[in-house]
């Protein structure tokens, strides 16, 4: 580099997968704020279509009702880490889409080939605008959506860490239930055909259970850096 002269980032993708309750989404939003990087949720990708599907009376229970209109709905992420949105055919649906009947059924709708391919292509897009670069979270980036990715992270945790966070985040509903309700849906998720929750060959398992998320966030941000300076 010349004298005085400003280095500039390269632009950094960072795919971080694993299952629900390892503390994700909290991760991958501070590390992005951090580093000036862009923030995608697919899982609200996910969750805004099944949240669409239910609205429109589609029936969950049938792959090929659900393949026959996955390309509908307008969904478009916002991907500012301090303030990430998401809507669809432009009504904001940021609480609607964390309810219990949506989580109870966006396996199902995840499953779907169609679902999949469709929003695949919308992650791969607007990871390739994001001009500083970008966190992307969910359960197929390293291997599927983004298999080039700078940094590919796998975030666990024990199922009894899981729930715990969970229930702390859902306030008052019983650590027993949410804990089943994980297990049952991280087995759907793992399970499917279609790139099912998995960990990239290339990618770096952070067990997070007796980690705490300041913790977390210093271990990515550390590995990101790390990236960048080629080592
Ligand atoms: O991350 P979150 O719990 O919001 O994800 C909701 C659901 O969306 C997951 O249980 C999974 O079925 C689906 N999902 C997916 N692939 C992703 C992200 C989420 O199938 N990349």
């Amino acid at each position: 580099m010349e004298n005085g002269a400003v280095r500039t980032a390269q632009p950094v993708i960072v795919a971080i997968d694993g299952p629900s309750g390892t503390g994700k989404s909290s991760t991958s939003k501070a590390v992005a704020a951090q580093l000036g990087l862009s923030y995608l949720d697919t899982g609200a990708q996910y969750r805004a279509l099944t949240w669409w599907m239910v609205t429109n009376g589609i029936d969950i229970d049938d792959p090929s009702a659900i393949a026959a209109v996955a390309g509908k709905p307008d969904i478009v992420s916002g991907t500012d880490p301090a303030g990430p949105t998401i809507t669809v055919d432009g009504v904001d649906v940021a609480g609607p889409i964390r309810t219990q009947e949506v989580t109870s059924k966006v396996s199902a709708v995840s499953a779907v080939p169609e679902v999949r391919a469709r929003i695949t292509e919308l992650q791969r897009s607007v990871a390739s605008a994001a001009e500083n670069g970008i966190v992307v979270e969910g359960r197929d980036i390293g291997t599927t959506v983004l298999p080039d990715a700078d940094l590919k992270i796998f975030l666990t945790a024990s199922p009894e860490a899981r729930a715990a966070r969970r229930s702390g985040e859902l306030k008052g509903v019983d650590i027993h239930t949410t804990r089943e309700a994980l297990i049952k849906r991280d087995a759907a998720d793992s399970s499917r055909k279609t790139s099912p929750l998995a960990k990239a060959d290339d990618a770096v398992e952070v067990d997070t259970t007796d980690l705490t998320l300041p913790q977390v966030i210093e271990c990515v941000v550390t590995l990101v850096e790390e990236k960048r300076a080629g080592k």
